[in-house]
């Protein structure tokens, strides 16, 4: 297994000031002081943390470099690190109440509004997970397991999509036993989905990662919103 890599410097070619400007964009926010409360390096958090037992990932370092205000480790953690939080928030029993998901959740959030390359690639195998939701604000349909859609999945998926109708038989229950549907959303919800993620900046973050997908989400939100009566609302 590889190590870790947090050396220093790693980011060279990014400057201190880049750096010690995204820090002050994630400390700016406004859960930042809710969620840290500098660390005791008592591992809890580490053993807690289901990622951490699959990846060379530790709540612990993400905590302390935070605390610490290592603004050239947090820079090379929010690079990497943090796209293999699962975000589970098992690590909120640190007894110091700290909560590395969540300074996790901050990092990812300033990586994506800034548009980060590694923000961008971490997402990149999720264009078409966040093209479903947005447009029907339903989940993935099982026809969706295809390998070129997942490649970073595994040689598995191969063998999901090449016996996907029998997975579907396999597994209860029966208003699953579809690959093209999930379920249906009634259009009141996702007009309400539709202002939420306007009002919230969602497609901001999405336009930060993603700016093809952008467009083609955009184009149908705002012909549904049209004609829901609101056809003051535009995404420019
Ligand atoms: S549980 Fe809390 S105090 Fe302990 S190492 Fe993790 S962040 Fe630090
Ligand atoms: S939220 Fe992330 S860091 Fe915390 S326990 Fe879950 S996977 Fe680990």
């Amino acid at each position: 297994m590889m190590a870790l890599d947090i050396s220093q410097n790693k980011h060279a070619d990014v400057s201190m000031e880049e750096k010690d400007r995204l820090f002050a964009e994630m400390k700016s926010d406004d859960r930042w002081n809710h969620v840290l409360n500098g660390c005791y390096e008592c591992g809890i958090c580490v053993a807690s943390c289901p990622s951490a037992k699959f990846y060379d990932f530790s709540p612990r370092i993400i905590a302390q470099a935070a605390a610490r205000e290592d603004t050239d480790l947090m820079y090379t953690l929010m690079s990497d690190s943090v796209w293999d939080c699962s975000q589970c928030f098992s690590c909120d029993r640190c007894p110091r109440e700290n909560s590395p998901g969540q300074i996790i959740t901050i990092m990812r959030e300033v990586a994506v509004k800034n548009g980060l390359k590694t923000a961008k690639e971490a997402l990149q195998g999720y264009g078409r997970i966040i093209y479903k939701i947005m447009l029907t604000g339903s989940q993935v349909s099982p026809d969706m397991l295809q390998p070129d859609a997942f490649p970073d999945w595994g040689t598995h998926v191969y063998e999901i999509a090449d016996n996907l109708e029998d997975w579907r038989k396999a597994l209860p229950p029966e208003t699953l036993h579809t690959t093209e549907t999930g379920w249906k959303i009634d259009e009141k919800t996702i007009i309400e989905l539709y202002l939420i993620w306007h009002m919230t900046g969602v497609m901001d973050l999405i336009e930060g990662v993603d700016e093809g997908l952008y467009d083609i989400i955009v184009d149908v939100m705002e012909e549904k919103l049209e004609e829901a009566g609101y056809d003051d609302i535009t995404f420019d």
